[in-house]
């Protein structure tokens, strides 16, 4: 024990500052592709995204990071390659009107994590929210097993036939007010399992969903910013009004 203490003393804190200050140790993100006047180039770097996440209108290209699912084929291999940012605060916060909060999202907040038929690599990011270096209790966040103690809901995965009626019903038994955050390109449209006829296209075909986290998978410092989205602690940076919800329901 005394072992750990002196360990403990001898590493000093390694959590991460953020969100007090951003974070810039390497590796905490991959980063987001980001559009741009590509000209001529343009229509070749849209071809060459598999997941329909480019579009480009006049050589200008816009990214629909909702779809992106991080295999960098615009820009390994290629002559002129889209641009990437290396941010994480990439969380989006729909633009209709929500309830009012009230007393208990100013206190801790009580997190119900659904798998809707996520790959895992969703849930592992989540998962690391508990570690020492994201330490997401510092900050007031709690994981509980139970809707009935659920201030948030926190979905990864399509959403596929078989969890769609169980999705619902831990929708319905949580109290209001309540917040549904869907994170990974899977829950915001389907990812790569989108227009499957064993899944929804993403969450939002089910859930109104308040907070969209794209990323694929989101690595753990855009979870944190999308639980401080959906608690009204941070500005959404990446807003796309309704976008997220009004293209999953197309
Ligand atoms: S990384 Fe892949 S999915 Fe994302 S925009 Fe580029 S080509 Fe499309």
């Amino acid at each position: 024990m005394s072992q750990w203490v002196f360990r403990g003393i001898r590493t000093g804190i390694r959590t991460t500052a953020y969100p007090r200050a951003a974070e810039r140790a390497a590796g905490v993100t991959p980063g987001m592709p980001r559009g741009g006047d590509f000209g001529a180039a343009a229509p070749a770097i849209v071809a060459r995204c598999l997941t329909g996440a480019l579009d480009q209108a006049q050589g200008v290209i816009s990214v629909d990071s909702r779809r992106c699912v991080h295999c960098y084929r615009c820009v390994r291999g290629i002559e002129q390659p889209l641009n990437w940012e290396p941010t994480y605060e990439w969380a989006a916060a729909a633009a209709r009107p929500t309830q009012e909060l009230g007393q208990p999202f100013r206190r801790s907040i009580h997190i119900l994590v659904v798998d809707a038929g996520d790959c895992g690599a969703c849930l592992n990011e989540v998962k690391q929210l508990n570690n020492p270096y994201y330490n997401m209790h510092r900050l007031g966040f709690f994981i509980t097993p139970t809707p009935r103690h659920a201030d948030v809901l926190l979905v990864v995965g399509p959403v596929t036939d078989q969890m769609r009626f169980a999705l619902e019903k831990i929708h319905k038994a949580m109290p209001t007010p309540k917040r549904v955050i869907a994170v990974g390109a899977c829950a915001l449209s389907g990812g790569a399992f989108a227009d499957s006829f064993v899944c929804a296209n993403g969450v939002a075909d089910v859930l109104p969903v308040d907070v969209a986290v794209p990323g694929n998978p989101p690595p753990p410092l855009a979870i944190l910013h999308g639980l401080l989205v959906a608690v009204g602690r941070k500005a959404s940076e990446r807003l796309a009004p309704d976008e997220y919800q009004a293209a999953a329901q197309q």
